[in-house]
């Protein structure tokens, strides 16, 4: 079966006409096939195979539905087969470029991407998104390493990945041995308008965000902190990481939870959980952020566990502040806190302006 199951259980679960012929449903409880359209009660979806013709079903024992008749089906629907096309080049490719699917189907760019849409639902570029989402989350179920799943499942650079997904991944504490012993880190540096930026990440997520005037300084500070890893420079694994963080430096909010991979003490966890909390553009006290965890006398406490912070950015400690509206203090340099602040308060001011 070329194409995706989840778009022919929702022509199922709808009764979809337009899907006649182009596939048809086996009931493994029944032993009867039909179309997308048969009127009977829908099965259950763990009872239903997917397959594409009627030699198919049969050739698996399967008997027509007397009630929709599939064997009676003449022609299909010319605008669902072009959308089925589209989404079996999508799936083999893994790529929604308008211009090259036209191509291949033989229709302009526009054409065919008011037919996907009104068959699919969506555009072909949200399609292939969907198929990502979906290849990494199996694969991050199945057992993969974070890193390894978003590689297979395609995603290669700034993406929206997280945004689902981000469940059964996020932070796993305490897994860190001495100096990070056994640890492979992979790491890049780059460049961005606060000065030299560094991301690391381990198989499991972002394990620093350093910013710094000397990508050597900023080097040596990873080597410290983890002496005991295996370091290696690593650009292309990362790219995504380095992307979404320097997207968000720049004040763009990019819509994701990045999964971190960090130690910590637990107290620290919850400060920095509580962290995350807050949205892009804002800011709270410290001494609010104390509330928040659920103890008002730890302040002193909370600026510490602030100031470990070892991811910077993606743990956003920059948009706590004092009561009093200073900034107080930052790992990297109150300027860049500061700098920080109003690229977002800036991304915030336009966004009003263009959807208000
Ligand atoms: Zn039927």
């Amino acid at each position: 079966m070329a194409m995706d199951e989840a778009i022919c259980w929702r022509a199922v679960v709808e009764n979809d006409r337009r899907f006649d012929g182009l596939f048809f449903t086996c009931v493994k409880t029944t032993k009867i096939f039909c179309k997308p359209s048969c009127p009977a009660k829908t099965p259950k979806r763990e009872n239903v195979l997917f397959v594409s013709d009627t030699e198919t079903a049969m050739g698996k024992g399967f008997r027509a539905c007397l009630r929709c008749k599939p064997t009676e089906i003449t022609g299909v629907n010319e605008k669902t087969k072009i959308a089925v096309e589209a989404c079996e080049y999508i799936n083999a490719n893994r790529r929604a470029d308008l211009n090259e699917l036209g191509k291949s189907l033989g229709l302009s760019s526009g054409h065919l991407q008011r037919v996907f849409k009104s068959v699919i639902g969506v555009s072909p570029r949200k399609y292939l998104e969907f198929i990502k989402l979906k290849r990494f989350k199996d694969g991050v179920s199945g057992g993969k390493e974070v890193l390894e799943a978003m590689y297979d499942a395609g995603f290669e650079s700034t993406s929206r990945l997280y945004e689902n997904a981000n469940q059964k991944i996020g932070m796993t504490p305490g897994r860190y041995k001495e100096g990070g012993r056994n640890l492979v880190i992979s790491y890049s540096i780059t460049k961005c308008s606060l000065g030299n930026l560094l991301v690391a990440a381990t198989s499991k997520g972002i394990c620093a965000v350093k910013i710094g005037d000397s990508p050597e300084e900023l080097s040596a500070e990873l080597g410290r902190e983890f002496v005991n890893a295996e370091i290696r420079v690593e650009g292309a694994l990362i790219k995504h990481f380095v992307d979404a963080i320097v997207e968000l430096i720049e004040g763009n909010e990019v819509g994701l939870e990045l999964p971190i991979d960090v130690k910590a003490t637990a107290f620290q966890m919850r400060v920095w959980d509580e962290l995350r909390k807050i949205p892009f553009g804002e800011t709270i006290t410290y001494a609010e952020l104390a509330r928040r965890i659920g103890n008002e006398k730890s302040v002193r406490a909370v600026a510490a566990a602030c100031a470990k912070n070892n991811v910077a950015v993606v743990v956003p400690c920059h948009r706590v502040i004092g009561s009093d509206g200073g900034l107080r203090g930052y790992r990297w340099g109150i300027e860049r806190k500061q700098q920080l602040l109003e690229n977002e308060k800036a991304d915030i001011a336009l966004e009003r302006k263009l959807f208000t």
